[in-house]
């Protein structure tokens, strides 16, 4: 199934994208897309759903960022080889973890807002995961039973915020508007394998980043069974898998306002959004 939550900001209703590519309304039968939707008993409830049936919406309403109650959003750094290089940083020889403010997501296609100070915006396509349970201590071969679903997930990045300020990469991380997500939240079932998944990232129409999923260095199931030794990961919780090299940092141009980013992954839709400024 592919998930979604549409209409204006802080209103959204709950739907679904029916085979036949229309949007339907689930809000008759659901509450929202939060944590009973993407367990597994919640999945297979909506599944048993006629789609053809469910009311269409009509026109092309905003979508919202397609589920709710994240606790978390755990970045990886450095997980395809040729980005590490460009980003002139080591191999990893285990994930590089930060953690992006819940406060950053937003929708699909709401602006990127250019922080104040800003000075090196910066685009990052990614695959991400978005875990269904309670997760502790997983094994790899078990780990991606414990997903709900992908989406795509940009990780927008303030480089001098991120390594010119000292300590920790967060604070280029976590601004607002940083972590759009969608358009939606893909169920497992409908992703054969997470590591053969093409993703790519235009700025004005110009192609930066083009790769696949099969160059992530550390993948997805070693990804969830590294974090779960680490922390708890909940329902609803995202991670964000690393982006594949064509970044601006390293190309050394940077987002401006009124640029325009459009970026997807094979099977899971596509983003745009346009750099304001914050206020
Ligand atoms: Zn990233």
């Amino acid at each position: 199934m592919k998930l979604v939550r549409f209409g204006p900001k802080g209103r959204e209703k709950p739907g679904l994208v029916a085979p036949d590519g229309t949007l339907r309304d689930l809000s008759a039968h659901v509450p929202g897309i939060g944590w009973d939707q993407l367990s597994t008993a919640g999945q297979k409830r909506l599944r048993a759903l006629n789609p053809a049936a469910l009311p269409k919406v009509r026109g092309t309403p905003r979508l919202g960022v397609p589920f709710t109650g994240i606790s978390k959003i755990v970045g990886i750094g450095l997980n395809y080889r040729a980005h590490a290089l460009e980003a002139k940083m080591p191999i990893p020889a285990e994930p590089v973890v930060f953690m992006k403010a819940t406060t950053c997501i937003s929708g699909p296609n709401d602006p990127v807002l250019m922080p104040i100070g800003s000075s090196k915006l910066d685009w990052e396509v990614e695959l991400g995961i978005v875990i269904g349970r309670e997760t502790r201590q997983v094994s790899e071969a078990k780990a991606l039973d414990h997903v709900a679903g992908y989406c795509v997930f940009h990780d927008v990045s303030e480089r001098a915020f991120q390594l010119e300020r000292g300590g920790q990469w967060d604070k280029g991380k976590g601004c607002d508007s940083f972590g759009p997500i969608g358009p939606w939240l893909v169920t497992r079932d409908e992703v054969a394998d997470p590591q053969a998944l093409r993703l790519w990232l235009d700025v004005n129409g110009e192609r930066m980043q083009d790769s696949s999923t099969a160059d992530m260095i550390f993948s997805c199931a070693e990804i969830v069974s590294y974090l779960s030794r680490f922390m708890t990961l909940l329902p609803g919780d995202v991670i964000c898998t690393g982006t594949p090299q064509g970044v601006g940092m390293g190309r050394g141009r940077f987002l401006k306002i009124g640029d325009r980013v459009r970026l997807g992954v094979e099977g899971l839709g596509e983003q745009a959004q346009t750099v304001v400024a914050a206020k």
